[in-house]
């Protein structure tokens, strides 16, 4: 078969004078660039772009977007990264030229709808979180964990409190401890107990007056929900010490349990996750934040206020704020799809996604814990964790090699190695979008994976175009052109 060799970069595909658009001559007389433009702002030569034809453009882009595993393609079982479908609706809303179109210099007065959506999220967020006060400001989840601890910072320092130590149980997502470490705290690891939950004892044992805060994740990273959460924040509490809890498993308990009601002072969100931003590779986020009042006067500036009029401003009059932390108004695109999900569920709606995710969760566990058994909790809540152990002891085949295999069926990996807790760990998330069918294909791929001959798992995927990249030197020193050669496709 005769097949056209397609070039893998734009710049390969690229012939002189080829164009997507043929003008018309000018009818004007052609002035000199120097003529227009001083000479120190202009480059020697014109920029080296490709030139290509319109369907040139197209097709490269339409055949890169399916050599990509998206959630629009693939069954994407990422756990803790909840990758739930993203409805299109909200993308046409957050496209509207009345948002996109704004720009972040324009007058106050003529934001006034662009505010009135932001302050109405910070209520939202403030409602769902059983928080009082919202900032929309940080532009991801870990900026987001950052940006309280350096709200409980301002808050001890005011008054007069030296506390140095931020408590972290071992099943924390890695974001926690870096979060403390770069606020300027010591973070100090609890241990987990036989069934996955916080071990109180050594909780007690490490809770002192230098303790700033606990950060919990609640449901946790094994999808166990901790029932001591309650016990934990009075003791807390009673040392004069805050619960910080990471948002990243709202979608788990949306409109069932309140952080606040739990005894959390104060946490952040991951709209991207819970609130069906697309999210992937990377970015994009946002990380809002939700505080008690006592916290509140510390958060960043500016917040989004509404005047008794009803008009929507600003508020940079806040002398106890710890400043900004990102440009303009935060990641607006992602919030407002985080509007826009939250208006179209309703609270009745959201609480009926906990459920599904939790329910789907749990089908799945009994379809595969078999093959890979999940060593905490008869029960799980939006994810589990499954472990690859037996198999990589009796078969050699490991949860790299499951989730590499899954791939050439079309199935984005679960994620692998996390939480450090478990051995040879498979985090499995299915979200609440998924239908039956898709779970129990998820679970017959895994089986037929499990009786494969190991020697053929060790290098897979088969049907990719890369198959195991190494993956340090491909972060650290990647080859960002092609240059030609088969061995560095
Ligand atoms: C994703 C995640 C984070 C970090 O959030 P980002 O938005 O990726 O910065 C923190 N904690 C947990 C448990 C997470 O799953």
């Amino acid at each position: 078969m005769y097949k056209l060799d397609t070039p893998s970069l734009l710049f390969e595909s690229s012939r002189p004078g080829r164009a997507t658009a043929i003008f018309p001559g000018s009818d004007v007389p052609a002035r000199p660039l120097e003529a227009m433009i001083p000479a120190k702002q202009l480059a020697p030569s014109p920029p080296p772009l490709p030139e290509l034809s319109e369907l040139d453009v197209v097709r490269h882009y339409t055949n890169l977007s399916t050599s990509n595993m998206s959630i629009d393609a693939n069954f994407y079982p990422l756990g803790s990264c909840t990758m739930k479908y993203n409805p299109k609706r909200n993308e046409r809303l957050a496209a509207l030229p009345g948002l996109t179109a704004q720009h972040p210099y324009q007058d106050e007065g003529t934001l006034q709808g662009l505010l009135a959506l932001l302050h109405e999220l910070q209520e939202f967020l403030a409602e769902i979180a059983g928080l009082d006060a919202v900032s929309l400001q940080p532009a991801a989840g870990a900026q987001g964990e950052l940006t309280a601890l350096l709200v409980a910072g301002a808050y001890f320092r005011d008054r007069r409190e030296s506390r140095t130590k931020v408590l972290i149980p071992d099943s924390a997502h890695g974001t926690n401890p870096a979060s403390a470490h770069l606020a300027g705290f010591e973070a100090v690891t609890i241990k987990s107990d036989a069934r996955g939950l916080v071990d109180l004892a050594d909780f007690k044992a490490k809770l002192d007056d230098k303790v700033a805060a606990f950060m919990i994740t609640n449901p946790n990273t094994v999808g166990l929900f901790d029932p001591q959460v309650g016990e934990i924040a009075r003791r807390l509490h009673d040392r004069g010490a805050l619960l910080y809890l990471d948002g990243a498993n709202m979608n788990a308990i949306l409109g069932a349990v309140r952080p606040g009601d739990m005894g959390a002072d104060l946490m952040h969100y991951n709209p991207h996750k819970t609130f069906s931003g697309p999210h992937g590779g990377g970015g994009p986020g946002a990380g809002p934040i939700a505080v008690r009042q006592a916290l509140a006067p510390y958060l960043p500036a500016p917040l989004v206020a509404r005047d008794d009029d009803g008009t929507y401003r600003l508020d940079y009059d806040r002398p106890r704020s710890i400043g900004r932390v990102r440009s303009f108004f935060g990641n607006t695109g992602v919030l407002f799809r985080a509007y826009c999900y939250i208006r179209s569920q309703g609270p009745d709606g959201l609480k009926a996604v906990a459920q599904h995710a939790v329910l789907n969760a749990n089908y799945l566990m009994t379809l595969v814990r078999d093959v890979c058994p999940v060593p905490f909790g008869e029960r799980c809540m939006h994810e589990f964790v499954a472990s690859a152990r037996s198999l990589s002891r009796d078969r050699g085949i490991r949860a790299m090699d499951i989730g590499k295999r899954l791939i050439d069926h079309n199935i984005h990996a679960p994620t692998v190695y996390f939480p450090l807790i478990v051995p040879e760990a498979l985090m499995i998330e299915p979200t609440e979008t998924e239908g039956r069918e898709t779970l129990e294909t998820f679970a017959k791929v895994l089986r037929a994976i499990a009786e494969e001959d190991p020697a053929a798992l060790h290098d897979a995927p088969h049907s990719t175009p890369i198959s195991r990249p190494d993956e340090v030197k491909a972060a650290k020193t990647p080859v960002l052109k092609w240059n030609g050669t088969p061995e560095n496709r």
